[in-house]
């Protein structure tokens, strides 16, 4: 956002961020998946816009980061879910996204040494793919501070001043900052910023858990991101072995990030029942971490209701790597007066009143 910010000549720009270094909250915790394979029309377009500013990352910012177009495959088994992404597989061709349906026998291609029974389909989509959330972040960084963005570290935000129902100052343990607009962007700590100028930001967090194996010789390097949706486990190659992820859906709000054994043991299950020759497999890593989740599964996009000078960039649930750069586009956009790329009215932070919330069901 503040790359994007500079670019459009914003003006003076402080990144205030309570660790000592960038991308110590969930960003560190991301599996690298990116994709555009979404169920409703709002994440498609903020994600096919996204996967567009991957790909010109280098052009845009001079700096390197591997956007690995590998695809992301669903694995579909269940006639429910072969009609719901039927559906999406419609939505997807009216707007554009090169996804193709697949029959079992063009499955292995793409992704061998999947246990298949009982698929009927997949979709595929070879725009999507994986990338180092690391690797994206230095780069927007050094090109940020290239531009005259100032980052303030050991910066806690400990309250934001108001007057006459404006925001004034934002205090931090660095000391206090005078300005009339803050963009809240703390990710699944967004909730707490928001009660600091009274606003309900409907952002809750939630563990989420990763397994990573050591290397496994029957992994290829065009292996793509594989969904299991009757499962929910989510795989792809990494460090010339596999990680696995998989959303707990039982798992309470809470800044909790210890890992679970149970939960451990939970993905490892999956990922043999979907790969049986993960019985080979040693494990290398694991690692817990919390998705910023929304009621609707939707980012919060847009200016606080409740008090002037607020504008929330936040609640990605489990998507906000792979849509950073376009929410920080659009972001970019809207705050310096433009129109912004895709229209964002379904990401406003007034929505929940609504009974009509619209929910993204394609979660992992
Ligand atoms: C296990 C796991 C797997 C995931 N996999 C993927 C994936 O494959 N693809 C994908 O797109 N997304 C994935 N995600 C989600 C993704 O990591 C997040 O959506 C994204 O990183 C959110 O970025 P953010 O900048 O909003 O939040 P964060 O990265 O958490 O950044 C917020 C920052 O605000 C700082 N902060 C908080 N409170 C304060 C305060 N009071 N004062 C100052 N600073 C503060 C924090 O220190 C932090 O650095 C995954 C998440 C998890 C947990």
């Amino acid at each position: 956002m503040a790359f994007y910010l500079a670019r459009e000549k914003y003006g003076d720009i402080v990144l205030v961020e309570k660790e000592p270094l960038l991308g110590a909250g969930a960003t560190s915790k991301a599996a690298g998946g990116i994709r555009a394979q979404f169920a409703t029309k709002d994440n498609v377009e903020m994600s096919m816009l996204s996967e567009k500013l991957f790909v010109s990352f280098k052009e845009d910012t001079g700096h390197e980061a591997l956007f690995d177009q590998v695809g992301y495959m669903f694995l579909l088994r269940s006639d429910e879910e072969v009609a719901s992404f039927k559906k999406n597989f419609e939505m997807w061709q009216s707007v554009g996204l090169p996804a193709q349906w697949l029959k079992p026998e063009d499955i292995p291609q793409h992704a061998p040494n999947v246990a298949l029974d009982e698929v009927q389909f997949a979709t595929f989509c070879k725009d999507d793919g994986l990338g180092d959330p690391h690797e994206f972040l230095s780069g927007y960084d050094h090109a940020a501070r290239a531009m005259g963005v100032e980052i303030a570290f050991e910066a806690e935000v400990t309250g934001i001043a108001t007057a006459n129902g404006k925001i004034t100052e934002v205090q931090t343990a660095k000391g206090n900052i005078s300005t009339p607009l803050v963009i809240n962007c703390a990710g699944p700590h967004a909730k707490l910023i928001g009660e600091m100028v009274g606003a309900k930001v409907k952002v809750e967090p939630i563990k989420r858990q990763i397994v990573t194996t050591g290397e496994l010789d029957w992994v290829q390097p065009f292996f793509p991101m594989v969904v299991d949706v009757r499962s929910g486990l989510y795989c792809h190659k990494e460090s010339k072995g596999m990680l696995l992820g998989w959303a707990d859906k039982e798992v309470k709000p809470s800044f909790d990030i210890s890992i679970d054994p149970d939960y451990t043991d939970a993905i490892l299950e999956r990922a043999l029942e979907l790969m049986p020759r993960m019985e080979e497999a040693e494990m290398a890593n694991e690692w817990a971490g919390l998705y910023e989740t929304t009621p609707d599964h939707k980012a919060i996009i847009g200016y606080e209701p409740s008090v002037e000078g607020m504008f929330h960039v936040t609640g990605f649930s489990g998507h906000g790597f792979m849509q950073a750069p376009g929410a920080g586009l659009v972001t970019a956009e809207i705050l310096t007066g433009k129109k912004p790329s895709i229209d964002i009215a379904n990401f406003s932070p007034d929505r929940f009143t609504s009974d009509a919330l619209v929910k993204e069901t394609n979660v992992i």
